[in-house]
C-alpha cells in the first residue's frame, strides 16, 4: 500500500533522512525504532505529506504522490492529493491532538463530516462503532479533559479509524502515557494488527514492536542500519549499534 523509495529529506542544510526504503504491503505492520533524532517521525511526516522531501518517492497504491519541495515547508500545490493521502494514511500522534471544545463523539465524526462530506447520521453511527471498538463507547458525550490519557489516545485512534483509511501511521502512540494506561492502548493496537490493518508504527516500546510487527526497521542518523523480522532483529541483532540500542532500552 505504501512504498517509500530512496527518501531524502533535509531541513535547510541539515540532512536528516539520507536514502531510506520502506515498503508496507496490505496487512503489514512495520515498526520504526531508533534513538532520538534518528529520523523516525520525519519519515512518517513525509509519508503523509506533512513534510516535503528533496529526493526519492512516496508511492501510495502504486502511484507516486511525493511532495517535492525545497525544505522550506510551503504547502504543496495539489491540495486534493494531500487530502487523499492524509485521509488514507491516517496519523495518530503522541499528544492525541483532540479538540478540547468538542465532545469525544464530535471529535471522532468531525473530519468524516466536514472534510469528507459524509452523511452526519452515518458518520455518527460509524463513530460510535469505533468508540465501542476501542472500549470507550460510554464516553461519547464527555470532553477530552474528562478522560485519562489512555482513553484520549483510544479516542484519537477511533478518530483515525473513522476516516476509513487504507493504513494507520502511529508516532509514539504510548509515549505520553503512564505504564498502566499504555497497556490499554497497546491492546487496541494489537487488535488492529490482528485484524490485518496496514500500519506503520514509530515506537520506543520494544515489547509491542516485537509482538505486533511483521517487519522492524532500526534507524540510525537517517539511514536504515538494520531491518528484519522481529524475532531475528531482537533475538539476533547483527549491528553493534542495534545491540547497544536494545540493551539501553530493554
Ligand atoms: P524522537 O525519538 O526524539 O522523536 P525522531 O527519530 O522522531 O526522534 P525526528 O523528529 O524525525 O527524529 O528528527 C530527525 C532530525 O531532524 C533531528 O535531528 C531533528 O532535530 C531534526 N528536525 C526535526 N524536525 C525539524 C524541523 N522542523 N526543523 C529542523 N530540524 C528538524
Ligand atoms: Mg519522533
Amino acid at each position: 500500500v505504501i512504498e517509500i523509495r530512496n527518501l531524502h529529506k533535509a531541513y535547510g542544510a541539515l540532512e536528516v533522512i539520507k536514502g531510506v526504503d520502506i515498503t508496507a504491503h496490505k496487512g503489514d505492520v512495520v515498526s520504526l525504532i531508533g534513538s532520538s533524532g534518528s529520523g523516525k517521525s520525519t519519515i512518517l511526516r513525509c509519508a503523509n505529506l506533512l513534510e516535503d522531501s528533496q529526493q526519492g518517492d512516496i508511492i501510495f497504491k502504486g502511484e507516486p504522490v511525493t511532495w517535492r519541495g525545497s525544505g522550506l515547508g510551503r504547502h504543496p500545490a495539489d491540495a486534493k492529493q494531500v487530502l487523499r493521502i492524509r485521509t488514507n494514511l491516517s496519523m495518530v500522534f503522541q499528544q492525541f491532538n483532540l479538540w478540547a471544545h468538542l465532545t469525544i463523539l464530535q471529535n471522532v465524526m468531525e473530519a468524516p463530516v466536514t472534510v469528507l462530506g459524509r452523511d452526519r447520521a452515518e458518520a455518527e453511527k460509524s463513530a460510535r462503532g469505533y468508540l465501542d471498538k476501542v472500549g470507550i463507547g460510554d464516553k461519547c458525550d464527555v470532553y477530552p479533559a474528562q478522560l485519562s490519557g489512555g482513553q484520549q489516545q483510544r479516542a484519537a485512534i477511533a478518530r483515525a479509524l473513522c476516516m476509513e483509511p487504507e493504513a494507520l501511521l502511529f508516532d509514539e502512540p504510548t509515549s505520553a502515557l503512564d505504564p498502566e494506561l499504555e497497556q490499554e492502548v497497546v491492546r487496541v493496537i494489537k487488535d488492529l494488527a490482528g485484524e490485518g490493518r496496514t500500519m506503520m508504527i514509530v515506537t520506543h516500546d520494544m515489547k509491542m514492536a516485537r509482538d505486533v510487527s511483521d517487519h522492524v526497521i532500526f534507524l540510525h542518523q537517517g539511514l536504515i542500519e538494520e531491518e528484519g523480522a522481529p524475532d531475528t532483529l531482537f533475538g539476533q541483532p547483527k549491528s553493534e549499534r542495534l545491540r547497544q540500542f536494545l540493551s539501553s532500552t530493554m
